[in-house]
């Protein structure tokens, strides 16, 4: 009987949040021992697989086109050179492959069966395969279950309300309604947010009830602490502080008790002690590798340190829910429908995406 809560509203969210520090700390680490085995932590390996050159105006993503940040674009990845770096990520301990392509939207085409090669590829080693590739319709979501993908990653990234402040090319609901495409197959969700781009504790909340409320709950939610990146708009963004963090990863393994919490970016800027606090707190997963996509991680061999003093074990691949079947792309039951979907794009102008781009409204 699945006796997870569904109905979680802002105030609940929020009392627990703003619940003495101590008193939350308890609570998380009960509801973590009562779901999954404390010391066992998953580890994910990120890929980019196509870098930069995006079109959207994420205003903490060094990767939008917009924007003037040192990151390099690199077109597709190719096969070989995915798999070299998937076989180097499991004999580093990581258990998942989640790869990452800055785009708005997949497009089926040539890339897109790259990447579901890709995914075929990984799954066959082994190892759990996840997949970032912005918003998807339902038979791009049946084609990559179809080659093997274990989990979709679609951050919700804030509240609805503070959405509007940090992007304006895209809409929260194409966002819910990629999850749900996703909800249609037998892949996993992985969905999750950002704390410390200028939201209060009301929206952390927000987003909480966002995911909680979902039916399933996402089976991986991580919390990324910004990192401010030179460039974006979010650029003069204070650190957000490890209390805050620490409260953000017990509100959510509270909330959704049976979720994989992700303890994402800003790892770098967290000592080993905050971040043995979150997993105190209820964070089971950590992304490995020295880089998350563009900005810098702890390296592997640090994190293995890490787990070593704090006795953690990493999870072995599909001990939550089995591996999936590949199907070969001559056996496969779905064909390209080259749709045109009408996702939206808002285009409410957001100050300090326009100033980041060298234009205001003035
Ligand atoms: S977060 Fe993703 S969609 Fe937004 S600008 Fe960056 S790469 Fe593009």
């Amino acid at each position: 009987m699945d006796t997870t809560r569904h109905n979680w509203t802002r105030e609940e969210i929020l009392e627990i949040y703003n619940k003495p520090f101590m008193d939350l700390l308890y609570e998380a680490a009960t509801v973590h021992r009562q779901n999954h085995d404390p010391n066992t932590v998953q580890v994910s390996t990120l890929l980019s697989i196509k870098t930069g050159g995006c079109s959207e105006d994420c205003g903490y993503c060094p990767q939008a086109a917009r924007y003037h940040t040192n990151v390099e674009g690199n077109d597709l990845m190719s096969v070989s050179q995915v798999k070299a770096q998937a076989m180097r990520a499991k004999e580093a301990g990581s258990s998942r492959v989640c790869m990452g392509a800055a785009w708005r939207n997949v497009k089926d085409g040539q890339e897109f069966d790259d990447v579901l090669e890709m995914v075929r590829t990984i799954n066959r080693l082994g190892l759990e395969v996840c997949c970032t590739l912005g918003m998807i319709t339902e038979n791009q979501a049946k084609r990559l279950a179809e080659a093997g993908l274990y989990a979709y990653n679609h951050n919700l990234d804030s509240s609805e309300e503070y959405y509007k402040e940090v992007i304006s090319t895209r809409g929260y609901q194409d966002r819910l309604d990629t999850i749900e495409n996703v909800r249609k197959t037998a892949v996993t969700v992985c969905s999750g947010g950002i704390i410390g781009m200028g939201e209060s504790a009301e929206d952390r909340a927000g987003m909480l009830v966002a995911l909680s409320t979902l039916n399933p709950q996402p089976e991986s939610v991580p919390i990324n602490a910004l990192v401010p990146v030179e460039g974006t708009p979010m650029a003069k963004q204070k650190q957000v502080s490890i209390w805050e963090m620490v409260r953000m990863i017990a509100t959510t393994r509270i909330v959704m008790p049976e979720t994989q919490v992700r303890l994402s970016a800003g790892r770098t800027q967290m000592s080993r002690e905050g971040q043995a606090m979150c997993f105190f707190a209820g964070a089971n997963s950590i992304f490995a590798g020295d880089k998350l996509l563009t900005t810098p991680n702890p390296d592997v061999n640090e994190d293995m340190e890490m787990f070593k003093t704090l006795g953690l074990n990493p999870q072995k691949p599909f001990v939550k829910k089995a591996q999936p079947q590949t199907v070969d792309a001559e056996n496969s039951e779905y064909r390209a429908l080259g749709e045109k979907p009408r996702w939206t794009r808002p285009g409410h102008i957001i100050e300090r995406n326009l100033a980041a781009q060298g234009k205001s409204k003035a």
